[in-house]
């Protein structure tokens, strides 16, 4: 099958009825028309929509190697540098029909799914068919283009060091059970985004801590509609309010959950890891997960950053404060995060290398290091533009308001030196959405955590990086003197 349009989309996963729970009730009825989910689903399928466009074909898909049609690139398994370049230009392509704030749209998910396939042959360590479920269900989502959430993490109930579950009360999900059909899960995962609004959820053990106990290491995927599978929502971002009034919020509010696993019975054909834990905690060091996904993210992380910068030169025009060197300075820290975030893009795939999997894989190295910078530089982003806005940023009357008898004067006292007061509230309301509403706040967690504890990151850099012809160096220069 060829890639997938928003409406096939929209209409598989409302035909799921997948077991949701929102503010106390189960939800009922196509998940695609409750307000909660409405707007990301559909800015969802703007998504798919857009890589069925005729003039953007060559980017946005490729020929796939078992039929010929094409498929979403974002699944492409990279063998050359223009692979590279082809799977990130196509990111950053969707990145920017959403300002970057959809941190889990399909192409996360297709990466990961793309590096455990390349390196699939780490599965077959554990004997079985483990290594081929990899590939058959790579090859699958692929072939229908399925949009696919996940959930990695544990959840947050003792993270002291010598924490261990009481065997009797089941939190964390595990392996209770084996039959014939398959493995048994029970237990709860943190967190899945995006859970209950994408077709398949895939699951994988925690690489924030090496697991001792055989029944966490596990990996699989099943359907959203599995039984005994529930995902419990947060309260959603979206209020329901206009476009104008929030205008990140109504479209890109994606949904955080947690994910319940009851008696859940995986099928041996989705098991990929049951038990083994050699390879449950060498997984994402030895397979290409790091380097991938970090390129896939530091990717969108560019867009995002584009987009920031484009809102607070806006605001830094509307109330025409560039005369100001404080404020040349603040939006000069925005343009050399972008830089750095470009640039140590840029030398990733520049110093690429075929891998032991035939995969041409992007340098770690930049890449770990700016899944590094970009948590503790976002925040600032988000700091400047409160620091830039000023009272602007509750100068924000509503759509309604400007519908209301006090219009005139909405429009004339809230004038800026580019426009009237409608448009000066129209720019303020996405600055405030995207720095200081739940919406905002919301992005500026998810890029200090998704990608793990920021300070076990840094951990990762400091144990990968090569440090020893530095440290040459200076042993050299001590001898020498
Ligand atoms: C908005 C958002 C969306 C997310 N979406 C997803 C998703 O879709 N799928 C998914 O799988 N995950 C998702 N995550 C989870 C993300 O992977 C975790 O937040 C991240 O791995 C950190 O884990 P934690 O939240 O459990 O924090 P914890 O590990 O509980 O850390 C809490 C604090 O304790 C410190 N700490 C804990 N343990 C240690 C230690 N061993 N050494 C040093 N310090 C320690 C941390 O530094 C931190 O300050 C999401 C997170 C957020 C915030």
């Amino acid at each position: 099958m060829p890639v997938t349009s928003g409406k096939e989309y929209i209409n598989r996963i409302d035909k799921l009825n997948s077991d949701i729970w929102l503010e106390g009730k189960k939800v009922a009825g196509p998940i695609s028309n409750q307000p909660a989910f409405k707007g990301v689903i559909h800015s969802q399928a703007k998504l798919y929509d857009h890589q069925m466009l005729k003039e953007k074909t060559d980017l946005m898909t490729y020929e796939s190697p078992s039929t010929g049609m094409r498929v979403g690139t974002s699944f492409l398994e990279p063998k050359t540098k223009e692979d590279l370049a082809k799977r990130r230009l196509m990111i950053q392509e969707w990145a920017k029909l959403t300002g970057g704030m959809m941190g889990r749209s399909p192409e996360y998910m297709n990466t990961v799914l793309m590096a455990f396939n390349a390196s699939a042959q780490l599965f077959s360590e554990q004997g079985g068919n483990c290594a081929e479920n990899v590939k058959k269900y790579y090859e699958y989502c692929r072939e229908n283009d399925l949009c696919l959430t996940h959930t990695f993490i544990q959840p947050q109930v003792d993270r002291s060091k010598f924490y261990a579950e009481n065997k009797d009360d089941i939190i964390a999900a595990k392996m209770i059970d084996q039959t014939k059909d398959g493995i048994i899960i029970q237990g709860a995962r943190l967190l899945a985004t995006q859970g209950g609004i994408t077709d398949e959820i895939m699951v994988f053990p925690s690489g924030a801590q090496l697991s001792i106990d055989e029944s966490y290491a596990y990996a699989f995927a099943i359907p959203n509609n599995t039984k005994g599978l529930k995902f419990f929502c947060r309260e959603s971002f979206d209020y329901g309010k206009a476009g104008y009034d929030h205008p990140l919020g109504s479209k890109f509010e994606e949904m955080d959950t947690i994910v319940v696993f009851d008696n859940v019975l995986v099928p041996w054909e989705r098991v990929f890891l049951h038990g083994d834990l050699a390879i449950g905690n060498s997984l994402y060091a030895e397979s290409g997960f790091f380097p991938h996904v970090t390129h896939m993210v530091v990717s969108k992380q560019v867009v995002k950053t584009e987009f920031l910068l484009g809102i607070i030169q806006l605001l830094v025009d509307t109330i025409n404060v560039s005369e100001y060197q404080h404020i040349q300075e603040k939006v000069a820290e925005v343009i050399i995060a972008l830089e750095t975030m470009k640039s140590l893009l840029a030398a990733s795939e520049l110093n690429a290398k075929i891998d032991r999997w035939g995969t041409m894989t992007p340098d770690l190295n930049p890449l770990l290091s700016a899944i590094n910078y970009y948590p503790r530089t976002y925040p600032r982003f988000s700091e400047i533009i409160q620091l830039i806005g000023a009272s602007g940023l509750v100068s924000i009357p509503t759509e309604k308001d400007f519908n209301s008898p006090i219009h005139d004067e909405l429009r004339k006292y809230l004038q800026s030196s580019t426009g009237d007061g409608y448009d000066r509230v129209k720019l303020f309301r996405l600055a405030w959405d995207v720095s200081m509403s739940a919406f905002g706040s919301r992005q500026t967690l998810y890029e200090r955590f998704f990608f793990g504890d920021p300070v076990r990151l840094a951990g990762t850099l400091y144990h990968n990086y090569d440090k020893s012809n530095a440290v040459e160096r200076v042993k050299r220069f001590l001898k020498d003197d």
